[in-house]
């Protein structure tokens, strides 16, 4: 029998891409509909009881029943090989509800210091409020985090590899540390997606995503999911259910028809950032490149181990400072000058003064966010043109 409505485990990635998730309605249509619909219609009185009360499995309201975005939460649970995905308004309200879901007052977080700044500003000036604590650990020092670790804790949370420095944690080591803690493990797997590492079959207990990066891939569309075990995600939908940040009908569409092309995009997006980062590297206006897939970097080994590859995220220190960096930037013509990323155009920015621009002098330097550091998210357009576009900056660096 035909069936595309269960994610077949033997599949690989890309069928599971593209061929998971979509439940095809009388209509026949081959690719994934739209239902952009507030709410459902019932035959009877007794049928709208039903469905309201839960007896009877359906769509009741779009605020936690889509078939758009239920059709993107499964194939994103296929992808990240998780028994349940829930789709969030954005990267943030997936971090947002996961929290409200699994803490109250008196918990506590265990985080790496290099995070997404708004995930710090949510731990620190929200949560913080509702008596939620957070303490920040250097990524990949396990015994930093095994220190900071008290009966209070009760998540782990961590971004690997880091933006924009590429440091690397041992999913599968910091996983053995929260459950012997009695704690879960959540992974922002934004940088590398499903295509390139899977948390949760190294023991992470969630994995949150910002959809708006690689996931669409091109930039389109703001968005965010929960991945993992049913008992857990139970408790990330009744939040999404209750409190509403719950994803667009269309922008689910967007990002299931991004997940079609998510490892196709994901290997040219590495091949780009390796061959970058080679000759960058090579460049003598260049200082350092931070990249996972380099040998020069201290965890290159684990990357490699961890990763099915290195992700296109670059951090690249030029001579001159910030003076040095901002030429560089100002030199481009192509490339765009942006703090986003996980788009088919690579973007340039200055971390120190835009990214991590609210950090503390101390703060950035404790985070090894040097005043020459640039980074550069790679991405699909011709290599050589990337690399002209820089070399003009770089070049002039040296001249
Ligand atoms: C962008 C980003 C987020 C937040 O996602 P939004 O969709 O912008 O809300 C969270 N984590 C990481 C690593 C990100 O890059």
């Amino acid at each position: 029998m035909h069936d595309d409505t269960h994610p077949a485990d033997a599949w690989g990635l890309d069928t599971r891409a593209i061929r998971t998730g979509h439940h095809r309605t009388g209509e026949q249509e081959h690719g994934e509909p739209i239902f952009p619909t507030s709410s459902f219609v019932y035959e009877s009185a007794a049928e709208a009881a039903r469905k309201f009360g839960g007896d009877e499995p359906g769509n009741v309201y779009s605020r936690f029943t889509n078939p758009t975005v239920q059709t993107f939460e499964r194939r994103l649970a296929a992808l990240e090989d998780g028994a349940r995905c829930v789709a969030t308004s954005s990267g943030m309200s997936a971090i947002l509800a996961t929290a409200l879901a699994l803490l109250e007052a008196g918990d506590e977080i265990v985080a790496s210091r290099s995070l997404f700044g708004s995930t710090v500003s949510l731990f620190d000036k929200y949560l913080g409020k509702f008596g939620i604590t957070t303490r920040y650990v250097e990524l990949s020092n396990l015994e930093a985090w095994q220190a900071a670790i008290t009966p209070a804790t009760k998540l782990m949370f961590a971004e690997t590899p880091s933006n924009p420095l590429s440091e690397v944690a041992d999913i599968a080591e910091l996983a053995d540390l929260a459950h012997g803690h009695g704690a879960w493990l959540a992974i922002d797997n934004c940088f590398l997606t499903p295509a390139l590492q899977q948390p949760l079959a190294l023991g992470a207990d969630l994995v949150i995503h910002s959809a708006t990066k690689y996931l669409d891939g091109q930039g389109r569309a703001v968005g965010g999911a929960v991945v993992g075990p049913d008992t857990l995600l139970e408790e990330v939908f009744g939040v999404v259910r209750t409190c509403g940040p719950c994803l667009s009908p269309f922008n689910a569409w967007i990002f299931t028809k991004g997940l079609e092309t998510l490892g196709l995009r994901m290997k040219a997006h590495c091949a780009n950032a390796r061959q970058l980062a080679d000759w960058l590297e090579a460049h003598p206006a260049v200082e350092r490149v931070h990249y996972s897939g380099l040998a020069s970097h201290p965890q290159h080994a684990l990357a490699a181990r961890q990763q099915r590859d290195f992700g296109a995220v670059l951090g690249v220190e030029v001579i001159g400072g910030r003076e040095g960096a901002w030429s560089v930037i100002d030199a481009t013509r192509m490339l765009s000058i942006t703090g986003n990323l996980g788009d088919v155009k690579t973007t340039i920015t200055h971390p120190g003064t835009t990214t991590h621009g609210r950090l503390s002098d101390d703060q950035k330097a404790a985070a090894g966010i040097r005043e020459g550091l640039i980074r550069v998210a790679v991405g699909l357009e011709d290599l050589a043109d990337i690399q002209a576009d820089l070399a003009r900056g770089l070049d002039a660096l040296v001249r």
